[in-house]
């Protein structure tokens, strides 16, 4: 194996930034609990609140609407949690929500997304007014949209603003799922009233393990996790505080790193442009539409994803065989399938995705590497 590894796989998580680590160190020795009056615990309570200050403020959002959990899994599970009539969710959310809706007891409809991965709000329209049926506006309460901000695996980013204007001027709630594009896009939670926004730390830059429901101070939920007090009691349990710490301080310098999104923009658009020369046979999975600056899902025919990836791990780079989540299995993947992209196609794509520490050289090496992908079809045995 290559010593000099190169990592291109941050939706699947992100290396832990130097500030994240620092932070989680100072947090470490702050070993007081948050909830005692006494300095040692008033320390661990700063090191939270600044947390979430950092966290809100990525989000666009206030402290007070900030409640931190154990990951975006957990918060899409509170909110999914509640009793809900009707349940709208695109086709192409992550397993942390998708399950989450389907065990969730309520009706669950599925949003179509077009062949860019997009959600039509035409479309989506008809179906609240559907889900509203003849009690119209009183029925709003108990219907939820959970629709994600951009797809880990493809990078498609949709509608946001749009599709949270059309459900409220109807009085339904939207969860938004922003996993993907916090430190990507900017986030405007408070601008765009979202009643609920999913985050999660790993994929920032932060420690995993811990993540956010920003929830709109007009949402109440009853608590998922009961128990003590923390979290203004809408979250039980003794914080994590070297995770929440680490969180908070890879959210500041996620949100400093919104300034960067042309440079990894182009860093993306040159690896594509290679691959493209090097096999010009290859399909760029979503180009056609808006997608976030650091995502390549690509697709070689002919070359079968697991062993591309493989093959690209033993020249040193780390890619993924579509989403991580799933890795392990070899099911077709459902973002693809509800893209309307054959089995052809979709077996063969291979993500890259770019963050923080990714450089012009990472992408030279990747581009080198890519010829084995290319040999793989032509039955070249790989010599590792
Ligand atoms: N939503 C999306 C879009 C994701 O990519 C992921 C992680 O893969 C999650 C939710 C789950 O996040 P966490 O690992 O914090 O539970």
């Amino acid at each position: 194996m290559s010593a000099v590894r190169t990592y291109l796989d941050y939706n699947a998580t992100s290396p832990l930034r130097p500030d994240a680590r620092e932070a989680m160190l100072r947090a470490l020795d702050a070993f007081g609990n948050a909830s005692s009056v006494h300095a040692e615990g008033r320390r661990a309570r700063a090191m939270i609140e600044a947390a979430r200050g950092e966290v809100a403020a990525l989000a666009g959002a206030a402290s007070r609407d900030v409640t931190f959990t154990s990951g975006a899994t957990e918060a899409a599970n509170w909110v999914l949690s509640q009793p809900w009539r009707t349940v709208l969710v695109s086709a192409v959310e992550h397993p942390a929500v998708m399950v989450p809706a389907q065990r969730s007891g309520a009706r669950v409809e599925v949003i179509p997304v077009d062949r860019s991965g997009r959600i039509d709000p035409d479309r989506l329209s008809v179906l609240i007014d559907g889900a509203l049926g003849s009690d119209g506006e009183s029925a709003a309460d108990s219907v939820l949209v959970a629709v994600q901000h951009a797809n880990n695996e493809t990078g498609v980013v949709q509608p946001i603003a749009e599709i949270t204007a059309l459900a409220h001027e109807r009085g339904v709630r939207v969860m938004v799922d922003a996993v993907q594009t916090a430190g990507r896009v900017a986030l405007n939670q408070r601008g765009h009233a979202i009643d609920f926004m999913v985050l999660s730390s790993h994929k920032i830059g932060g420690p995993q393990g811990a993540g956010a429901l920003v929830m709109h101070e007009a949402a109440k939920l009853d608590p998922l996790i009961a128990g003590g007090g923390q979290e203004r009691g809408l979250r039980a349990g003794t914080e994590n505080v070297a995770a929440i710490a680490g969180f908070g301080a890879a959210a500041a310098a996620s949100r400093r790193d919104l300034g960067r999104t042309e440079h990894l923009a182009g860093l993306r658009n040159t690896l594509e442009a290679a691959l493209m020369h090097a096999t010009p046979d290859l399909a760029v999975i979503g180009s056609d539409t808006e997608r976030l600056c650091n995502t390549s899902l690509v697709a070689l025919p002919g070359a079968a994803a697991e062993t591309a990836v493989i093959a690209l791990d033993l020249a040193g780079v780390a890619a993924s065989a579509g989403a991580a989540c799933s890795s392990g299995k070899t099911n077709r993947s459902p973002v693809l399938a509800a893209m309307g992209i054959g089995d052809d196609i979709a077996r063969c794509a291979v993500r890259f995705s770019i963050g923080w520490a990714t450089t012009e050289e990472d992408i030279s090496r990747c581009i080198s590497a890519w010829q084995r992908v290319d040999r793989i079809r032509s039955g070249v045995r790989e010599v590792a």
